[in-house]
C-alpha cells in the first residue's frame, strides 16, 4: 500500500500514519498557508524498515523518487542539478509529540558542484557555503554517527584565525576553506568520505532518521511520557527555505498564547540571518518576538494573522515554527504547545471566554494529575542549584526549614518557633504529632502509601519518601548522603512534587486558587454527577475541606483526635485500666475532648453530612514501641532508687504491650471487634457524639449525623453494634431538651466478606462507604505497610502489576467487590447512599469507576478536592 504521501494528500486525521509533524504540514498546506511543499514517509514505512531490517525497501525507495520527481517540478528545480539544484531537509515527526528528541538534516542535495550552483542562482556565494558545511556538520553528526564537537572545534580554529566570535561573522574564503576540512574530518571519523551523490545522501539520510526513533533520549523520552514504543516515526522531505541569506532572512518559534502565564499574547524568539537549529543552539541569543514588529513589521502582522487562524483552526494554544526568506513568512511546523499546570488552567478558561471551546472541552484538556502541582507551593526553580538526594514525590508542595531527627525534637523547636523538617527513617504513628509540627516529612524507607506519605497528604504537607541515599544516624543527629553530611539543625527544602531534598533554604511560591481555577471547579460542580466530600479530622480540616468544596466529611477518623499531646497519655491509660472502674475513668476524660472536636466539626459543616467513623486502629499503635520501653529502662537502670516507681510503671507498660502484640494486627483486635468486646470505648464515642450534636442543634447549627462502623464481615456485628448505637442515643436525647438528633447508621465496606454479603448488611445499614484501603490490602492479602518495600515495587517494574493497587483502585477485582456490593446493597434497600472513602477517592482513574458504579460520592483528602470536583466532570462529559 501507498507509505508516501504529499503534503497536498495528507490532513490532521492522519496523524497516526504522517506523524504529528507531516500531518500537520498537510493539513496547513490545504489551507492555504505558506508551507514549503514536500512530502511524507508513514510511519507503517517506518514500522516495515525495522520489521525487514534490510534498509530501505525497492518500493519505498521508488515511491519517494517519484514523489521527489513532483516537488522538482513544483519547485522548477532539480535535486543534484548543478546549475538549479533543489534542496531538501530530511525531518522526523512522530505521532505523539517528542519536541527535539529525534533526528533532523537540513540542506540535502549539496556537494561540490551545487553549492556553487546555489552560489550563482541566489548569488548569495557566502550563504550557499554556509549552507554547505552546515549539511557537512549535521550530516557528519545525524547519520555517520560523529561527534559534534569535531567539527565545532575545527570551526572555532577557523574563528580564531579570521578573528571573529559568531558563526556568521565568518568570510567566505574561511567558509570554503572548512568544507575540505570537514570532509577529512568525517573521512576520519567515519572511515568513508561523505556521499557526493544526493540521492546517496537521501537515502541515508532517510535510514538514520528512522534509527534515530531509538536513540536513547528518545527511548527515555518515551518512558517518561509513557509513549508506546512501537509507534515509530514518519520521516518529511521538505524543499528548503533559507533564513540565513542576509538581514532581511531569519527563523524562530512562537506560541500563540504565553506558556508559563497563560496570557493571550504572542510569545517567542527568533534569530536574524539564521537556520533552524541557531535559535535553540543558544551560541547567538535571539530576539523576543515582539521585536519582530520593528525590524520587519509586515512579517510580524502575518504572523500574528496565521497564529490567530492556527489556534482557531487547532481549538487550542499552538507552538509554531517559522522562517524569514527574503521578506517572505514560511510556516515550517505547529503543534498543540506544552505548558506548564497554571497556564493550561488560564488558557482553556480563556478559550472558553474566546467562544473558541466548549465547557466540557475545557474541562476534558486539564489533565488532573498537574491540578496538585498548582494548589500546593512550590519552589523558586532558580534558586536550586543542588541536590542532595531524590526520593519519591509523596505528597505534593514544598517546605524549607531545619532538620531534625525525632519527634520529640520536632515538637520541642517548634514550639519555639523554629521550621523544622521532620527527617526519619520510616514513619510510625507515633511520630504523628512530630509530622503535625513539621513542615515537612523526609523518609528512608516506605513508598507512597507508606504511613508518613498518607498522613502528609491528609494534612496536605509535603512529603517525600523511600529516599534510600540518606542515611539517618538518630544517637549522632545526622544524616549522610554519600560523603556528605547534614548536620540536626541545618536548613533543608524539600519539593514533595519531584521528590527532591535540597540542602539550605530555597524561597518558596505560595499556592493559590487563582480566578481561572475557580471559574472552572465552578463549571465542573455544575456537570459532575458525583458529590465530593473530605475525610478531615479536626476542625480546621473541616474548614479547609469547606473552601475547597467539599459538600461534606466522608470520614472522620475519630483516632486521629487521640494522637495529640495532651489526649495520649489518657488514651494510654484507658488501655492500661486494670478493670472497667478505672478505664471508665480515663474514658469519662477523654468523653469531653471528643465532644468539643464534633462540635467544632459540626459548626463548620453546618447543614452538611458529616461520617463520624467510631475507633478502627488496633490499641498497640497507642502504646510506645517495645524496644524504646526496655531503651528507658536501660537507661534507669544506674539510677537512684527513688525511680523505682517510674520502672514499675515502664514494666506494666511492657506487659500491656506483650499483651496486645498480635502477629497480624490488621487483621487482628480493631475496628468493630474491638468495640463489640470493650462497648465502653464505642459507647463513649457514641455519648460524645450525641452531646455535641444536640449542643450544636441548640446554638442553631444544622447537624446531619452520619456514624460509622469499621471493618465489619458480618452482618451480625452491625447489628449489634446499631442497637448500641440507638440505645445511647435514646438516652443522651431523652436527658436533653427532647430535641430529636436525626441521624444514620451506616457500614464500611472494607472486609471482602462484608461485600460479598452486602445483601444481608443492608437492611441494618443507611449507608455503604467502600473503605478502599483496607478492602485492598484484604483483597490482594498484601500488607499495606510492607508490600511497597518488598515486592510491590518489583511487581510494578516488570509489569506483573498495572498500577500499585494502593493507588490506582482495581476495577477487576477490588472494584467487582464493589459492584456486588452496590448491586446487592440496592436491590434490598434501594435509597441507600453509597460512597468511597479510601486513598482512592482522590485518583482520577478511580473516580471515574466510582462514576461508571454509580456511587452517591467520593471523599478525599481536603487538598485532592479540586482534582476529584474536575475528575468528576470529566467522568460526567
Ligand atoms: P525538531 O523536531 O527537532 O523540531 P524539525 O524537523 O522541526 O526538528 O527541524 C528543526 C528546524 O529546522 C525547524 O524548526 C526549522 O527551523 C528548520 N527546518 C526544517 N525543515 C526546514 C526547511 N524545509 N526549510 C527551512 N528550515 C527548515
Ligand atoms: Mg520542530
Ligand atoms: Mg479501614
Amino acid at each position: 500500500s501507498k507509505q508516501v504521501f504529499g503534503f497536498q494528500e495528507g490532513n490532521a486525521q492522519m496523524k497516526d500514519l504522517l506523524g504529528g509533524k507531516g500531518a500537520h504540514l498537510a493539513e496547513m498546506t490545504r489551507s492555504g498557508l505558506p508551507v514549503p511543499p514536500g512530502f511524507t514517509l508513514s510511519t507503517a514505512a517506518c514500522l516495515s524498515y525495522f520489521k525487514t531490517g534490510n534498509g530501505l525497501s525497492d518500493s519505498l525507495w521508488g515511491e519517494t523518487l517519484s514523489a521527489l520527481e513532483r516537488l522538482e517540478s513544483d519547485r522548477g528545480q532539480r535535486f543534484g542539478d548543478p546549475i538549479n539544484p533543489l534542496l531538501v531537509s530530511v525531518r522526523s515527526g512522530s505521532v505523539s509529540s517528542m519536541p527535539g528528541m529525534m533526528d533532523t538534516i537540513l540542506n540535502l542535495g549539496l556537494n561540490d558542484q551545487t553549492v556553487q550552483g546555489l552560489s550563482q542562482q541566489t548569488g548569495h556565494a557566502r550563504f550557499a557555503y554556509d549552507c554547505y558545511r552546515r549539511l557537512l556538520q549535521m550530516f557528519g553528526n545525524v547519520v555517520l554517527g560523529i561527534s559534534g564537537h569535531h567539527f565545532e572545534k575545527i570551526f572555532n580554529q577557523m574563528k580564531q584565525k579570521e578573528g571573529v566570535t559568531q558563526d556568521q561573522d565568518v568570510s567566505l574564503e574561511g567558509l570554503q576553506q572548512l568544507i575540505p576540512e570537514f570532509k577529512r574530518c568525517i573521512q576520519a571519523h567515519a572511515g568513508r568520505g561523505f556521499p557526493e551523490d544526493v540521492h546517496e545522501q537521501l537515502r541515508l539520510a532517510i535510514e538514520a532518521v528512522f534509527q534515530s526513533w531509538n536513540n536513547s533520549r528518545a527511548q527515555i523520552y518515551r518512558k517518561i511520557n509513557r509513549i508506546p514504543d512501537n509507534q515509530g516515526t514518519a520521516v518529511n522531505i521538505q524543499s528548503m527555505v533559507f533564513g540565513n541569506m542576509g538581514m532581511d532572512c531569519g527563523t524562530g518559534v512562537v506560541f500563540t498564547r504565553n506558556p508559563s502565564t497563560g496570557a493571550s499574547e504572542l510569545f517567542g524568539e527568533y534569530l536574524i540571518n539564521a537556520q533552524g537549529e541557531d535559535v535553540v543552539a543558544g551560541a547567538r541569543t535571539p530576539q523576543p518576538v515582539a521585536s519582530l514588529h520593528n525590524e520587519m513589521p509586515e512579517v510580524y502582522e502575518e504572523l500574528v494573522r496565521v497564529a490567530k487562524r492556527l489556534e482557531q483552526h487547532y481549538k487550542d494554544m499552538q507552538d509554531i515554527e517559522f522562517t524569514v526568506e527574503k521578506g517572505r513568512l514560511y510556516i515550517l511546523q505547529t503543534r498543540n504547545g506544552k505548558r506548564n499546570a497554571q497556564s493550561a488552567v488560564t488558557i482553556a478558561v480563556n478559550l472558553v471566554k474566546e467562544g473558541i471551546i466548549s465547557k466540557e472541552d475545557a474541562l476534558q484538556r486539564i489533565e488532573v494529575s498537574h491540578l496538585d502541582r498548582l494548589l500546593h507551593r512550590g519552589i523558586d526553580e532558580m534558586e536550586v542549584k543542588e541536590v542532595l538526594a531524590i526520593g519519591l514525590p509523596a505528597s505534593p508542595g514544598a517546605a524549607a526549614g531545619q532538620i531534625v531527627f525525632h519527634a520529640d525534637v520536632a515538637m520541642e523547636w517548634s514550639q519555639e518557633g523554629k521550621k523544622v523538617i521532620l527527617a526519619r527513617p520510616e514513619t510510625t504513628p507515633e511520630d504523628i504529632q512530630g509530622v503535625l509540627v513539621s513542615e515537612g516529612i523526609v523518609t528512608c524507607r516506605g513508598g507512597m502509601t507508606s504511613h508518613a506519605a498518607v498522613v502528609a497528604r491528609g494534612m496536605g504537607k509535603p512529603c517525600v519518601c523511600g529516599c534510600e541515599d540518606i542515611k539517618i544516624d538518630e544517637e549522632l543527629k545526622q544524616m549522610t548522603v554519600g560523603s556528605r553530611i547534614v548536620r540536626e539543625g541545618d536548613w533543608v527544602t524539600i519539593d514533595g512534587a519531584s521528590g527532591r531534598v535540597i540542602p539550605g533554604e530555597i524561597p518558596l511560591r505560595e499556592a493559590e486558587i487563582t480566578e481561572e481555577l475557580s471559574e472552572l471547579l465552578e463549571w465542573a460542580d455544575s456537570i459532575r454527577k458525583l458529590k465530593v466530600r473530605a475525610n478531615a479530622d479536626n476542625p480546621h480540616d473541616a474548614k479547609v475541606a469547606k473552601q475547597f468544596g467539599a459538600q461534606g466529611i466522608g470520614l472522620c477518623r475519630t483516632e486521629h483526635m487521640f494522637f495529640s499531646p495532651t489526649r495520649l497519655p489518657v488514651v494510654q491509660q484507658m488501655i492500661l485500666a486494670e478493670d472497667i472502674e478505672e478505664r471508665a475513668l480515663a474514658l469519662d476524660q477523654l468523653l469531653p475532648m471528643q465532644q468539643a472536636d464534633f462540635e467544632g466539626m459540626f459548626g463548620e459543616m453546618n447543614g452538611l453530612p458529616v461520617t463520624i467513623r467510631l475507633l478502627d486502629p488496633p490499641l498497640h499503635e497507642f502504646l510506645p514501641k517495645e524496644k524504646e520501653l526496655q531503651k528507658k529502662l536501660e537507661e534507669l537502670k544506674l539510677a537512684p532508687e527513688e525511680k523505682e516507681e517510674e520502672k514499675k510503671a515502664i514494666h506494666a507498660l511492657i506487659r500491656k504491650v506483650h499483651s496486645l502484640e498480635e502477629t497480624n494486627p490488621m487483621l487482628g483486635q480493631r475496628g468493630c471487634r474491638l468495640g463489640i468486646v470493650y462497648p465502653e470505648i464505642y459507647e463513649m464515642q457514641v455519648e460524645a457524639i450525641f452531646r455535641a450534636a444536640s449542643r450544636c442543634l441548640d446554638r442553631g447549627v444544622e447537624v446531619k449525623l452520619e456514624i460509622m462502623v469499621p471493618l465489619v464481615g458480618h452482618v451480625n456485628e452491625l447489628i449489634t453494634l446499631r442497637k448500641m448505637i440507638d440505645t445511647v442515643a435514646k438516652q443522651i436525647l431523652e436527658e436533653g431538651n427532647g430535641k430529636e438528633v436525626p441521624y444514620q447508621v451506616g457500614t464500611m465496606i472494607e472486609v471482602p466478606r462484608a461485600a460479598l454479603t452486602a445483601g444481608q448488611i443492608a437492611p441494618y445499614a443507611d449507608f455503604f462507604s467502600f473503605g478502599t484501603n483496607d478492602l485492598t490490602q484484604m483483597t490482594y492479602g498484601y500488607s499495606r505497610d510492607d508490600a511497597e518495600g518488598k515486592f510491590l515495587t518489583h511487581y510494578q517494574d516488570h509489569k506483573i502489576l498495572p498500577n500499585n493497587p494502593f493507588q490506582v483502585l482495581d476495577p477487576d477485582g477490588v472494584g467487582l467487590l464493589i459492584e456486588w456490593a452496590v448491586t446487592s446493597g440496592k436491590s434490598v434497600k434501594p435509597a441507600i447512599k453509597t460512597g468511597i472513602c479510601g486513598e482512592h477517592g482522590g485518583d482520577k482513574d478511580s473516580i471515574f469507576f466510582c462514576h461508571r458504579t454509580g456511587l452517591d460520592y467520593v471523599s478525599c483528602s481536603p487538598f485532592r478536592l479540586p482534582l476529584a470536583r474536575i475528575a468528576a466532570a470529566q467522568a460526567a462529559i
